[in-house]
């Protein structure tokens, strides 16, 4: 799970703004580093299409930023396509892509997905009501934009529940993907759900290739780290954030 790939020290260019956003982008020799990287796993990097075949590993990129076109390219170059999760209210505005990119990365093959309309930090706390609205809208906008509906979802924010999973398959998507760190492939009624392992700017590339290839190493220590602060976000969001105070992530 990638999020936004940026100029050298320009955080600011691309997806949502701030420290704890920042957290989540690479630099652009970074991400290329990476896909070096990764390249030389000879993994087959596809789309999951939920009731097709299984892809070995998969690229997702959440938020829909700006930097979209700039990571497909550098995709494309290497033979591969990725998915690209779209913070449906965002598009068009500044460091998030624009209908016309939205329209461009599908046409060149890779996956548009909803990441849903606002980007709730909290998703799951939301009321069941809040939650299908937003998925609804932008599945809507999605369709609108592109001609037909898209069939994938990731989940915001990373706070998942059953409600989030159960409106994703009650509106219609296909495959939602969550910030779990598992590959395991589950399916909710006509829905499959799977979770993914996220790339920090501090990812380096042996441990992007370790996720990739089912290192058990690398995916037990981040499955473990994300029990804990799971817990901590279930029992309260507020003492997360102030947690996350405590330790310097600021928003
Ligand atoms: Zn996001």
């Amino acid at each position: 799970m990638y999020h936004d790939v940026v100029p050298e020290g320009r955080p600011e260019v691309s997806g949502f703004p701030g420290t704890a956003g920042s957290r989540y982008k690479l630099e652009e020799a970074g991400f290329a580093e990476h896909l070096d990287g990764l390249q030389a796993t000879s993994l087959g990097f596809g789309l999951l299409a939920g009731d097709g075949p299984c892809p070995p590993a998969a690229f997702t990129f959440d938020d829909g930023g700006s930097s979209a076109l700039h990571v497909a390219e550098e995709l494309e170059r290497r033979g591969w396509r990725g998915h690209f999760f779209v913070t449906t209210g965002r598009i068009g505005m500044p460091g998030f892509v624009t209908a016309d990119e939205v329209r461009e990365l599908a046409r060149r093959g890779h996956d548009v997905g909803s990441h849903s309309h606002s980007h709730p930090k909290y998703m799951a706390s939301l009321s069941d009501a809040a939650i299908l609205e937003e998925w609804a809208r932008s599945r809507d906008e999605l369709h609108e934009l592109l001609g037909r509906p898209p069939r994938t979802a990731s989940v915001p924010g990373g706070f998942l529940s059953g409600s989030v999973i159960a409106a994703a398959e009650r509106v219609g998507y296909g495959v939602l993907l969550t910030s779990v760190p598992s590959a395991r492939l589950h399916r909710h009624g006509a829905m499959w759900v799977t979770g993914r392992f996220t790339i920090l700017s501090s990812t380096s590339p042996a441990r992007a290739v370790a996720f990739a290839t089912g290192d058990a190493r690398a995916c037990g220590s981040q499955w473990a780290a994300y029990v804990i602060k799971d817990a901590i976000k279930r029992v309260s969001p507020a003492a997360f954030d102030a947690l996350r105070r405590v330790a310097g992530v600021r928003d």
